[in-house]
């Protein structure tokens, strides 16, 4: 197979996450998974190392020189901060996956927030040529995401996903392949890691970094109690002393601190439900609620869901690489589904 990539055209799908960029090929699988960061040049956005300090690379390096680099994640809130970068990160992947193929130029499927303005859809169409692409559809991500869980998104019958990521919640209900409702909340991954940081603050005068913190959520965190409730010793920096020091934290006071976020979290699934026509709230009795994102793994939160809306609640396979499975699964359906995106074709 590898022999002839390079030869052939690549049809890509890719989630452009505010934390993850996944790239899925048709007939290949994902093929591509790394942190959406890019690093440059403190106080320009310049990227370093010729436009190659994306991803891992990037941020490999940024452990490695604080003082002169900074990392960008040019998606953070679900929004582009910053159109060159974003360019230069897509480039990067793009190219990456298409490897030295000169023939055939990618034909790619983008998932992009749900919230991204025109002139935001624009400036991923210019990037995605610029970067190779002979033609590029954008996708709703949590179009993709139901794709993605196997949900009977083109079928008239309401489902609906909450797909939590870094930046974003996307909460949509969606029949006959188009969202009926959506709401995308600024309240995700990062608001826990926030919260975390804030807890150890303000419990033990304790500096804590964004890296620690995110393990503390996935090692021990919870939305609700589980009955495998866990402690940790965590390491920080005292804010008194300014020295290095330890403590022993539990799941309880963890999920005591995630409250905010995931109420939050849990309000807008709510209000997004409550727009609902009522024949698709019908449905709903029957479909259920669908996790995706990384912040489905969030140990009770099915629970803490479940009890706001009275709704069933499940978490899809694999919920991080749902978007990107959807993207590809679309891929395969383009010529039936084509009615369901935009293209650059309509620019
Ligand atoms: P995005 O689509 O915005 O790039 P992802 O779907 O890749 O985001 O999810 C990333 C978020 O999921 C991060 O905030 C990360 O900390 C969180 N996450 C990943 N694994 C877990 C886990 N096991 N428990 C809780 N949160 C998790
Ligand atoms: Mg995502």
């Amino acid at each position: 197979m590898n022999m002839f990539r390079g030869m052939l055209r690549v049809d890509m799908g890719i989630d452009l996450g505010t934390c993850n960029t996944l790239v899925a090929v048709r007939g290949q699988g994902i093929v591509l998974n790394e942190p959406s960061v890019v690093a440059v040049w403190k106080g320009t956005n310049k990227v370093l190392k010729n436009g190659e300090a994306v991803g891992w690379m990037a941020k490999e390096m940024l452990g490695k020189t604080p003082g002169t680099i900074t990392a960008i994640r040019p998606l953070k809130d679900g929004v582009i901060s910053d159109f060159d970068i974003t360019e230069a990160m897509l480039k990067y992947f793009i190219k990456k996956v298409n490897g030295t193929n000169r023939l055939f130029r990618p034909r790619v499927v983008i998932g992009v927030p749900s919230g991204i303005t025109a002139v935001e859809q624009q400036a991923v169409f210019q990037s995605a040529a610029r970067a190779g692409a002979y033609r590029t559809y954008l996708i709703e991500e949590p179009v993709a995401a139901a794709i993605g869980a196997g949900l009977p998104f083109a079928e008239p019958t309401a489902s609906a996903i909450v797909d939590i990521g870094g930046g974003t919640t996307e909460v949509a209900i969606l029949s006959l392949g188009d969202m009926a409702v959506c709401e995308s909340l600024r309240v995700a991954g990062d608001d826990m890691d926030e919260a975390i940081i804030n807890h150890m603050k303000k419990t033990y005068n304790m500096m804590i970094g964004e890296q620690t913190s995110e393990r503390i959520k996935i090692d021990i965190g919870s939305a609700a109690p589980t009955g495998e409730d866990k402690t940790l010793e965590v390491r920080g920096r005292d804010m008194i002393s300014g020295l290095p020091r330890k403590t022993v934290i539990t799941s309880e006071e963890i999920r005591e601190a995630l409250q905010e976020p995931v109420q939050a979290i849990a309000e807008c699934v709510l209000r997004t439900l409550e727009r609902a026509e009522p024949e698709l709230a019908a449905d709903l009795v029957d479909n259920g609620i669908t996790l995706a994102g990384g912040g489905a793994l969030l140990r009770g939160l099915p629970t803490v869901l479940q009890n706001k809306t009275g709704l069933d609640v499940k978490i899809a396979d694999d919920p991080l690489t749902c978007v990107a499975r959807g993207t590809a699964i679309y891929l395969e359906h383009i010529e039936e589904w084509k009615d369901f995106l935009r293209s650059d074709l309509e620019e």
